[in-house]
């Protein structure tokens, strides 16, 4: 190993999956280098020859026009090599019409001229002082004016040949252009298309746009035998599709808008189209490579568990019931996601594949968020469970000792079947004779990580529930190796919830309402953004000085008391227990009554700050009333400038349907970081957009899934292209890598 190269001289590593390289940069040379995995310095080849010969995986570096300070600026970019490059797509487009000769300029019209330059006068005494320049070519001369054009004098001087672009005028009968884009033109001029038109491009301090642009040329006249094509003429056709190098070549120098649009659209697929591939081979391989115990569910079984339920099931629950049994009869792990809104019904349906499960003797685990969410499924389960001989048990952080080594004992001999208890808990050190089935509840927090893990384990089938309704568009992408089934219907009996957004004249009137619900004993709940307030910003109401006002001021009366989550586990659970039970009026807490409060007489909420809280969050919130039969009121107090926090509070007084609220809540911030594709493990998306491409998306999606049902492996040949470019995108990651 070249003794220059130490690590310490390491500045920046790219990780180039591709070749298993490492892309690297020498403070000491000044160079930009490429390290094989086992620390070997790899001499790329930059003999004259290869640097003319073009590769996709090449690093710009080795561009010319890009040394290693210009390579150091594309990195900071993002962009390492020429693939990185011709995807780096402009954040607009001119479009300037070529040059034409001076006599054929009409009024009216933006056009292009080049002439000499014949003279040039600045006339600073006018009110609006002008620069003006006479060009004229072998047809005609036309007079250019700019408007306070004074530092035009040091740039343009007679002799010189110029090309300008701008609008034609009428001035005096004469033509003219007033203040035209112009470029003064000598040998290193590049053609006046490439001037004038083009892409602009997203640029940093040591990068303009210009100079991205003119490197970005080079690429771009090499299409022809960088870029692959991915499908034949015949889809193409049908899909509607212009061919792969086209598409580059016009995203980056489009000959005109059509053509521009018909580029963004082919990328846009492509880009939406690999991403799906991805998640198809991924959920593709996930069946192949690990098998589940295949569980019969027959008459039989289902009477009895369906006997366990004091009502009928709903519609959707039996339809989510009827899909996690054909996937759990299937000796491949089940990876599905149920989604309902809070109180829609998904409890039952767990505990319908947790008790067949059971039935098929295996053992069932239950993991929620918090301990207090664990504790509200392991008490629904009990009342569910009454006489019951199915073994279960709530696993708690406050279990210790003795008493716990025991039960993970029992656990691990199969002498429990049900084990309910937190995500962190159930992962830590317990053993399961059999595991059958996970059920995770992920209320609103979607915990990446902990389905990775649970796919590394692989053998149990997995029940991923959510009450957050996610958008058909995210389901597609970022959960889109999950199946899915939806509980969009409530069970019959449900109050319906009245929201109102109250501001602060409004106040004493909602205080005034409630207090006559209470006195009909009625309970509410109060949530505030914040335990405590912090000094520096009062205006955010926190819970502990709010729970002081409201207790001695506002509803001396009535039992007022306060939850919040950095309480001693037991005394919340006692708090929330004499809610459930009654005995205190009004509950002031945070949002921890998010998860796991089931209490159907609390018919009111207030939110105070609601425009501190996202969509998703006051949908949250919201779904703790309504639970009963009685009508619900919730009080969104909120004092806002903000359009957005307007908007919110807006849909929330409109609307009750979460997937809808879902929509809008993705149309109001855009897919955001909450669901970046990145999180989930897929590439960026550089140019589709999941909220306005979804057709493409529906497209490419179909079309990914059914490639990889009759190719799973992209062995066929007329796949190859679409093979490189997705070990390109994935890296080995899809276990494509080491076959290709
Ligand atoms: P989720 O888990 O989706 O929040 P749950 O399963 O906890 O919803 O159900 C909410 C409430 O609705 C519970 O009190 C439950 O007993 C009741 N429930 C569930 N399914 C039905 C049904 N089919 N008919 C009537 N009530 C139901
Ligand atoms: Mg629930």
């Amino acid at each position: 190993m070249d003794s220059r190269f130490r690590g310490n001289d390491i500045k920046k590593r790219e990780y180039c999956n591709n070749y298993h390289l490492i892309f690297c940069y020498s403070k000491v040379t000044d160079l930009c280098y490429l390290m094989s995995m086992d620390g070997h310095k790899v001499t790329p080849d930059v003999s004259k020859e290869s640097r003319n010969r073009l590769d996709l995986l090449m690093p710009v570096q080795y561009l010319k026009g890009v040394g290693p300070a210009r390579a150091r600026a594309f990195a900071d970019l993002g962009v390492n090599t020429v693939a990185d490059l011709l995807e780096y797509y402009p954040r607009d487009w001119n479009f300037a019409p070529g040059p034409i000769k001076i006599d054929q300029m009409q009024p009216e019209q933006t056009v292009t001229i080049i002439g000499l330059l014949e003279s040039t006068d600045y006339q600073s005494y006018r009110r609006q002082p002008i620069f003006e320049a006479v060009i004229s070519d072998d047809t005609g001369v036309c007079r250019i004016i700019w408007f306070h054009g004074g530092y035009l004098r040091d740039q343009l001087k007679p002799g010189q040949v110029i090309m300008a672009s701008g609008k034609a005028g009428l001035y005096k009968h004469q033509l003219q252009m007033t203040n035209p884009k112009f470029l003064v033109l000598d040998e290193s001029s590049s053609g006046p298309d490439e001037y004038f038109s083009g892409g602009v491009y997203p640029a940093c301090s040591k990068l303009s746009s210009r100079q991205i642009k003119k490197i970005i040329g080079r690429v771009r006249d090499a299409v022809d035998e960088l870029v692959p094509e991915f499908y034949d003429k015949e889809f193409r056709a049908r899909a509607n599709l212009v061919g792969r190098k086209e598409a580059f070549a016009w995203i980056h120098l489009p000959p005109d808008e059509e053509k521009l649009a018909k580029a963004k659209r082919r990328l846009k697929y492509d880009e939406l189209f690999l991403m799906q591939l991805g998640l198809a081979l991924r959920r593709a391989s996930r069946k192949h490579y690990s098998a589940a115990v295949p569980m019969t569910c027959n008459d039989e079984i289902d009477s009895r568990i369906r006997k366990r339920f004091p009502f009928l099931l709903t519609e959707d629950q039996n339809g989510a019931i009827a899909e996690i049994a054909a996937d759990m009869a299937k000796p491949e792990p089940m990876n599905r996601l149920l989604q309902g809104d809070v109180g829609s019904g998904k409890t039952v349906v767990a505990l319908y594949a947790a008790l067949t499960a059971v039935a098929n003797k295996t053992q069932a685990a239950i993991m929620a968020p918090t301990e207090i969410l664990a504790a509200q499924h392991f008490l629904s389960i009990e009342r569910y469970l009454k006489n019951s001989k199915v073994r279960r048990i709530l696993i708690t952080g406050g279990l210790t000792g003795k008493k716990r080594t025991e039960l993970l004992e029992q656990i691990k001999q199969g002498a429990m079947d049900i084990v309910v208890g937190t995500v962190a808990l159930l992962q830590e050190d317990i053993e399961f004779q059999k595991l059958g089935l996970v059920v995770i509840d992920e209320q609103h927090k979607f915990g990446v990580e902990q389905r990775a893990q649970l796919r590394k384990q692989a053998t149990p089938h997995c029940l991923v529930m959510t009450a957050t309704p996610i958008p058909r568009t995210l389901a597609m992408t970022a959960f889109g190796d999950l199946d899915v089934s939806i509980i969009r219907h409530s069970p019959p009996g449900r109050g319906t919830v009245i929201t109102r957004w109250v501001e602060k004249h409004n106040r004493q009137k909602a205080f005034q309402f409630i207090r006559e619900r209470l006195k009909a004993k009625k309970q509410a709940y109060f949530v505030y953004p914040r335990i405590t307030a912090l000094e520096e910003n009062e205006d955010i109401k926190a819970a502990t000085d709010e729970w002081k006002n409201l207790s001695t001021k506002v509803f001396p009366e009535f039992s007022v008391e306060l939850l919040h989550g950095r309480m001693p586990s037991a005394k919340k659970q006692q708090i929330m227990g004499e809610f459930r039970k009654g005995k205190i009026d009004v509950l002031v807490s945070t949002v921890v009554i998010e998860v796991g409060m089931d209490v159907p007489n609390a018919t009111i909420m207030v939110i105070e700050g609601a425009d501190r809280f996202g969509l998703a969050q006051l949908h949250q919130l919201r779904g703790r009333i309504g639970r009963g039969e009685a009508k619900s009121y919730c009080f969104l107090f909120a004092e806002t400038d903000s359009e957005i926090a307007k908007g919110r509070l807006d849909i929330m007084t409109r609307s009750n349907d979460g997937f809808e609220i879902a929509e809008h809540d993705l149309r109001l911030r855009g897919p955001g970081e909450l669901f970046s594709t990145r999180q989930h493990g897929l590439p960026d998306l550089k140019i589709a957009n999941i909220v306005d491409d979804y057709e493409l998306l529906i497209m490419a999606r179909k079309n990914a899934f059914e490639l990889v049902r009759s190719d799973p492996m992209l062995n066929m040949p007329e796949h190859k292209n679409i093979r490189k470019a997705l070990v390109t995108k994935f890296g080995d990651s899809l276990g494509l890598a080491d076959v290709a």
